[in-house]
Parts: structure tokens; C-alpha cells; sequence
């Protein structure tokens, strides 16, 4: 028989119950002991389903507060100086002050960076590092945790993560300091943890090193060597797991590892199996990730089986069944869902529902096929049942989608001609002044939303109040003298959502809730067939707010990538094909606003980074079909409208190439953070259209000052001439009141006539 496993369960709770417990506490609602049994019901409510499931091996220490990088950063003690002063470096307030910023005396602190997680939506918090980083272990936490899955009766594997990709997520904190070398100091602390964990009873540990699923120097390569070599004669089973990428020139180090097992991702990369299997010793265990834990749909058993079968015969019960990954990134239970489409619910998958899928196919590989055979059938029945569906395949999609030619990924003019008669169309004064598209959004605003839909108020009386959101901000943005308005989003709850909405080809569940970060969690669109859209979607909006002001104001669109990245996209096409049919009916769109007389048109792609693949082999690809989107997108429109893009809090030096390949006439990108630093690269690269860098850091509740701004500007123009710079906030406003937004917005005009006044004299 296979054993199977799970690399870890989504921790928020299928009603968001961590989300809820966690903000009562920060507030002061409910106490620790209070938040700590709220903890550890979910966890007994989420061994058990893994339980029931059959699922082998349960993961223990997946569970986390706010995240699971922090978890294991305060379980070895690296807790930064700043928050020493504050509380003891185990206790939990410490834990949430590192994450948050806040003491308990309400004095702040500066939290730990937040930031992706490999190529996925969720954010971790950055370890900070120096030669003097405390290292100290205190496993009480997982320990506790493994005593009480016990008493449930699981088996319990505990997941830490590994010692070098802990040091590779985080950061030096002081300049110079190489953190690889704190790795020595590191390693007694693993040492100790799976001797306490042997003590306890544990016979397998999960050990996740997913940085072995990306391009690696020899200096990590020797890390990974070093580490494992150091923890060979440790008294418990080590399982190393690897995930969201394939091995590839990485595989002869991680089958040389002296671990006894080794986890790999089938579902990014199904073609590695035969390779793994072969060079993994026979007497070691591999791990196959084969049901997807990033996409929500239910596999078709049969083709997963035949990959398996050979590997599985050889193997035997060396071969064990998980997930592709931790189920982190899926929502909790699809069974919770009542209002959707049959065809599409009976397609789906969620966390719990994935581990139903491993006991089939290990039913089907210890007994043969036939022996599961009604599942199996059940299985491609439902996603029979899905391809068939009204919306999954729209001929007039297709159509289009075949006839799509080079000329529709391309504008008229190439930039300078477009620029010429776009300053000829809008007169815009030398670094012109604008905004990211969103201003506050107000408990009014919300509430007017839920009130909608809720039924409590007509459409009607919706429609009113939104416009007087817009004349609002219109207003607001006149007084403020900004040159290039926007009508504020007021209509918008999110920037993803609000498009699936009005797009055929989406469905929205009620309750697909995956953590972001901390308490934020997301529900992602599920996109289930071909994309169109039926009727213009923000056209009115804008048209409404032009109508109030003599100045452009910016239509304002989220783009094809980023509206893909933050779905569930279908499984059954590639994803550069759901993007084409996105950017498709996102040209109607500009090409209706551009009609309606706007001008100036953004689409954003703050995503773009994201979707870039973990290996650089598959950059190239991807960058292709990426900025091909965003250009058929975009280029339906005549030489004097602008183009603008935005995009925020990614790591662009990477992909300045294909920022520039947009081909947008004006990009607003985050930079206040980093000091301009952004800027370096744009110089070093020769960005050739206008770029509008962020002076105004949105997430910080302070308002910058009029000289700060300043500086930020001239610094920029030392880098990109004046005559193709902007000056705008970092990202949009929602989440800022507006008597923040108002000062801050009214120094960056400023900030702005300055530097214009100081060029022209
Ligand atoms: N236009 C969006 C806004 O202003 C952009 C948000 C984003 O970059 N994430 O909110
Ligand atoms: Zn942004």
C-alpha cells in the first residue's frame, strides 16, 4: 500500500473563524486564551477531516498565526532587536508586533517586510539578518501541537520549514553581511528540534526546501549540502519537500541528500517523475505531488494513474501520494457551496475534496483501476459534465481567437509620434500630476455596496450614490489641482472581482476564502470558459465623471494578466490562452471608453511580477505571451489616446524587458519605498516611454511632506528627463482616509510646481 500524506491544510477555517478570532484580539475583544482555543479547535476540526479523509500522515505545525515564515523565524528566536525592547521574544504579542508594527502600548514599531511567496498570492514576513541575529530554539509551540493531534488519535508529521530556505527568504539587515554564513549557527537548532521532535515520539518529518525548485548558485547548492549532511544522524525520518516548480538541474543534489524521502510538485511538473524515480535511491521515499494543491479543479484520475503506475509497481510502498503542495493555497470545502451552477460545482475541488481524490488513486494503484472504478468514472463524468456546459466553449470566442494577428498587438505610431499628438490632444504641464485610480473607500461606500446587495436599496439609488462618490472625488481632485483625474472606484470591492463580474466565463463562489496575509484573505474568481464580455463595464462610470470636469480624467481597467493571476483559471487550456481571451474583451472595453471620449486610458498590471516563473528557462515564454496580452488589450485605440499601465510592490529589475515591451505610453510604478532605487534599473535599462515612479508611499498613514516629495522628483529626473516623468502615489487610495489623502495629495501637486518651476527658470 501507499501511504499517503498532506504537505499542510488551509488554517483560516472554512467561515474564516482564524481571521475573525485573530482581528477581535488585536482589538482587544477577546483575550489570548480566548484566540489560543479558537487555534486549536480549527486544528482539531482540520486533523480530523485529514482523518477522515485517510489521509496517512497529518501535517502538524501548518497551523500558524498570521504566517508560517514568522512562526519558524520566533521558533528559532531571530526576533530583531527593534521588538526586544517591547515583550519576551516567544510570546505571542511579540509574534503579532513583528507582523503588525503595533505594541500593546499602541506605540509602533517598524513590522518585518512582507512578501510573496514564491510565485503565489501569499505573502510571508522577510527575516532580518545579522551577525548578531539571537538564534535560540524554542519548540514549545510545535511540540504542544504534536501532544494534542496525538490525543486525536492522528499520526502526526510535523512541517517545518527547512534551515536554508529560511535563510534564503530572509534579508540582511545590515550592509554587506552575507546571512548564509549564520547558517553554522542555524544548524545545532534543527539539530536539537528533531531530537525533541524523536523524544516525542515523531517518526516522520516533513522538511520543506522549496527553493530546490529554483535556480540555485553553487553557494546555496552547498548550503543544502552542508545542512543535510549535519542532520544525517538525526533520530527521525526526514522527508525534504520541494514544490511549485520541477527539479530539473537540481535533481542530483536533492536525491543525493542523505534524507529518506524526497517530495516533488507533479502538477507544475508531471514530466520529472521517471527522473526522479531513477535517481532517488530505491531504499528512499518518494513523494508524489499529483493532485494539484494551486488550482481548484477535480482531476481526471486516468491520466494521473498511467504517470504513476510504472513508478508505483517499482517503488512500492516507497511511492507515497500528496498533494502537489500545502493546500494553503485552495479554499477549505466546496460541500459549503449552494449556489453554484451544478456543472461547475461538481467540477470543483477544494482542500477537503483533494484529499478524497488521493484515496482514490491510491484505491486505484494498490487494487487496480477497476477497483475504483465508479470514482474514476464519477470523476471524468463531472468534468465531462463541465466541458459540456453552456459558456465553456463560445464559437464567437473562438473565432475571434484564431483571427487575432500581429497587427492587434500593436499600436498605430510607435511611441514618440503617439506622444506628440497626445501633447498636442491634452496640454499637460511638465510633470504632470496624477493619481492611481482609487480614492478612500469609505464605510459609506461599503455599506452602500452591502446594502445593494443585500436588496435593501433599488439599483437606482445605488447607481445615484456612486455618482456622487465620483462628483465627490472629481470635486476633491479640482481643488487639489491635480492634472489627470480619475473617478475614485468607489463602485469597485475589488479590482479582480469587479471585471469577473461583468465577464462571461466567471463564476463566484460564497465562500472560497484563501489566505493572503495575516487576516486578509481573497476569493479568487473560478474562471470556467471562454472569457467575452457581453456589455460595456466601466464606460458609464467614466463617461459620467468626464462629463464634470474640463480635465482628462483616466479610464481606469485591471489588466489581462493580473485579472488571470488572481483567478482560478480553467485547467483544461493553457493560460496564455485564457489571458488572449481576457486582453480581447478588455480591448472592447478601451475601445468604448475611448469613444466615450477618455483620453487616457490605464490598465493596470500589478500582478505582471508574480507570474513570472520560478525558473529564468521559463521567463522568456511567458514574458511573451504576458506582454502580448496587455498589447492586444490596449491597442485598439488611436495614436492621441494614452496608454498609462501601473504596477507595485514586486521586484521589477527582473523584467524591465518586458515593462518596456508593454509598449504603454506612461507607466506609474511603486518606488517611494525603495528610495527611487527602482530608478537604477530604468536608467541602466533606457526605459524609452514616460514613467511616473511613486513618491507617495500609500501604505504608511503618514503624510509625506511637500520637501520629501521633492527630493523623490528630483532624484528621478536626474534619471528620466523631465519631459517624460510624472509625479503620482505610489498605488491607489482605497485603504487611506481622506483626511490623509487630501494634505498628502496636496504637498505631491506641489511637490510637482516646484520642480517644474525650479526646470523652467
Ligand atoms: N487602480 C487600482 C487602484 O487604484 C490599482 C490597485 C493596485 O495596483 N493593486 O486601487
Ligand atoms: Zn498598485
Amino acid at each position: 500500500m501507499h501511504a499517503t500524506h498532506n504537505l499542510g491544510y488551509p488554517r483560516i477555517g472554512a467561515r474564516r473563524e482564524l481571521k475573525r478570532a485573530q482581528e477581535q484580539y488585536w482589538r482587544g475583544d477577546i483575550d489570548q486564551s480566548a484566540l489560543r482555543r479558537v487555534g486549536a479547535d480549527l486544528r482539531h476540526r482540520h486533523w480530523q477531516a485529514q482523518a477522515d479523509a485517510g489521509v496517512d500522515l497529518v501535517p502538524v505545525g501548518d497551523f500558524a498565526w498570521y504566517d508560517q515564515v514568522l512562526a519558524t523565524t520566533q521558533m528559532l528566536g531571530a526576533v530583531p532587536e527593534r521588538f526586544l525592547e517591547h515583550g519576551a521574544p516567544d510570546s505571542l504579542d511579540t509574534f503579532f508586533r513583528m507582523a503588525r508594527g503595533k505594541s500593546a502600548s499602541g506605540a509602533t514599531v517598524w513590522p518585518c517586510e512582507l512578501t510573496k511567496w514564491f510565485d503565489t498570492n501569499y505573502h510571508y514576513l522577510v527575516p532580518e539578518f545579522t551577525a548578531n541575529t539571537r538564534l535560540e530554539l524554542n519548540p514549545d509551540e510545535l511540540l504542544e501541537q504534536i501532544a494534542e493531534a496525538r490525543k486525536l488519535g492522528v499520526t502526526p508529521k510535523p512541517v517545518i520549514l527547512g534551515p536554508v530556505t529560511w535563510l534564503w527568504l530572509g534579508k540582511p539587515a545590515e550592509d554587506g553581511f552575507d546571512h548564509r554564513s549564520l547558517l553554522p549557527r542555524v544548524l545545532p537548532l534543527y539539530q536539537q528540534l528533531l531530537a525533541r521532535l524523536a523524544e516525542a515520539g515523531v517518526s516522520w518529518v516533513q522538511i520543506d526546501e522549496p527553493i530546490l525548485a529554483t535556480d540555485l548558485d553553487e553557494h546555496w547548492g552547498t548550503a543544502l549540502r552542508e545542512a543535510y549532511a549535519a542532520l544525517a544522524d538525526a533520530p527521525v525520518h526526514r522527508l525534504v519537500a520541494t514544490y511549485f516548480a520541477g527539479l530539473e538541474d537540481n535533481l542530483a543534489l536533492a536525491a543525493e541528500l542523505p534524507v529518506d524521502g524526497l517530495h516533488v510538485d507533479l502538477a507544475r511538473a508531471p514530466q520529472q517523475l521517471d527522473d526522479v524515480h531513477r535517481a532517488l535511491p530505491a531504499d528512499r521515499v518518494l513523494s508524489a505531488g499529483i493532485v494539484d494543491g494551486r488550482n481548484i479543479w477535480r482531476a481526471d484520475p486516468a491520466p494521473l494513474l498511467e504517470r504513476l503506475e510504472t513508478v508505483a509497481r517499482a517503488r512500492g510502498e516507497r511511492l507515497w501520494l500528496a498533494p502537489s503542495c500545502s493546500l494553503l493555497h485552495v479554499p477549505v470545502d466546496k460541500e459549503r457551496e449552494s449556489a453554484l451552477e451544478p456543472a461547475i460545482k461538481g467540477a470543483l475541488s477544494f482542500a477537503r475534496q483533494k484529499l478524497d481524490e488521493l484515496a482514490v488513486l491510491r484505491k486505484a494503484l494498490a487494487e487496480g483501476r477497476d477497483a475504483a472504478g465508479a470514482e474514476i468514472e464519477a470523476a471524468q463524468a463531472a468534468r465531462q459534465a463541465l466541458a459540456d456546459a453552456p459558456g465553456v466553449r463560445n464559437p464567437d470566442v473562438r473565432q475571434r481567437m484564431e483571427q487575432i494577428s500581429e497587427r492587434d498587438a500593436q499600436r498605430g505610431s510607435p511611441w514618440a509620434e503617439r506622444a506628440r499628438q497626445q501633447r498636442e490632444r491634452l496640454r499637460l504641464p511638465l510633470i504632470p500630476t496624477t493619481t492611481i485610480g482609487s480614492f478612500p473607500q469609505t464605510t459609506e461606500i461599503r455599506r452602500t455596496r452591502r446594502d445593494f446587495k443585500a436588496g435593501r436599496i433599488s439599483e437606482a439609488d445605488y447607481n445615484e450614490a456612486m455618482r456622487q462618490e465620483i462628483a465627490h472625488a472629481i470635486r476633491e481632485q479640482e481643488a487639489l489641482d491635480l492634472d489627470v483625474l480619475v473617478h475614485g472606484e468607489a463602485e469597485r470591492n475589488d479590482m479582480v472581482e469587479y471585471f469577473g463580474e461583468h465577464l462571461a466565463g466567471f463564476a463566484f463562489t460564497e465562500g472560497g476564502w484563501v489566505q493572503s496575509y495575516g487576516s486578509r484573505c481573497v476569493k479568487p474568481p473560478v474562471i470556467y470558459g471562454d472569457v467575452s464580455r457581453p456589455s460595456p463595464m466601466t464606460v458609464e462610470w467614466s463617461r459620467y465623471a468626464q462629463s464634470l470636469t474640463e480635465r482628462p480624467v483616466k479610464g481606469m481597467l485591471t489588466g489581462p494578466l493580473t485579472i488571470l493571476q488572481w483567478s482560478f483559471p480553467r485547467d483544461d487550456q493553457p493560460r496564455a490562452e485564457t489571458c488572449r481571451q481576457i486582453a480581447l474583451a478588455l480591448r472592447d472595453e478601451v475601445v468604448d471608453l475611448e469613444q466615450a471620449g477618455i483620453a487616457v486610458i490605464q490598465v493596470d498590471e500589478p500582478a505582471l511580477r508574480e507570474g513570472l516563473p520560478l525558473r529564468r528557462s521559463g521567463h522568456a515564454a511567458y514574458l511573451d505571451w504576458a506582454v502580448e496580452s496587455f498589447r492586444i488589450a490596449v491597442s485598439g485605440v488611436r495614436d492621441d489616446t494614452q496608454i498609462h499601465t501601473h504596477m507595485c510592490y514586486s521586484e521589477f529589475n527582473d523584467i524591465l524587458a518586458g515593462i518596456a515591451a508593454l509598449d504603454a505610453d506612461v507607466i506609474t510604478i511603486e518606488a517611494s519605498r525603495s528610495d527611487m532605487e527602482l530608478l537604477d534599473g530604468f536608467e541602466r535599462f533606457a526605459y524609452p516611454n514616460e514613467v511616473g515612479p511613486g513618491v507617495y508611499d500609500i501604505h504608511a498613514p503618514r503624510v509625506p511632506t511637500e520637501e520629501e516629495m521633492q527630493d523623490l522628483l528630483r532624484a528621478a529626473a536626474r534619471v528620466i528627463p523631465a519631459e517624460r516623468l510624472w509625479a503620482n502615489p505610489d498605488c491607489g487610495l482605497k485603504t487611506r482616509r481622506w483626511d490623509e489623502v487630501r494634505p498628502a495629495l496636496a504637498n505631491l501637486v506641489a511637490a510637482a510646481k516646484g520642480v517644474r518651476e525650479n526646470i523652467a527658470a
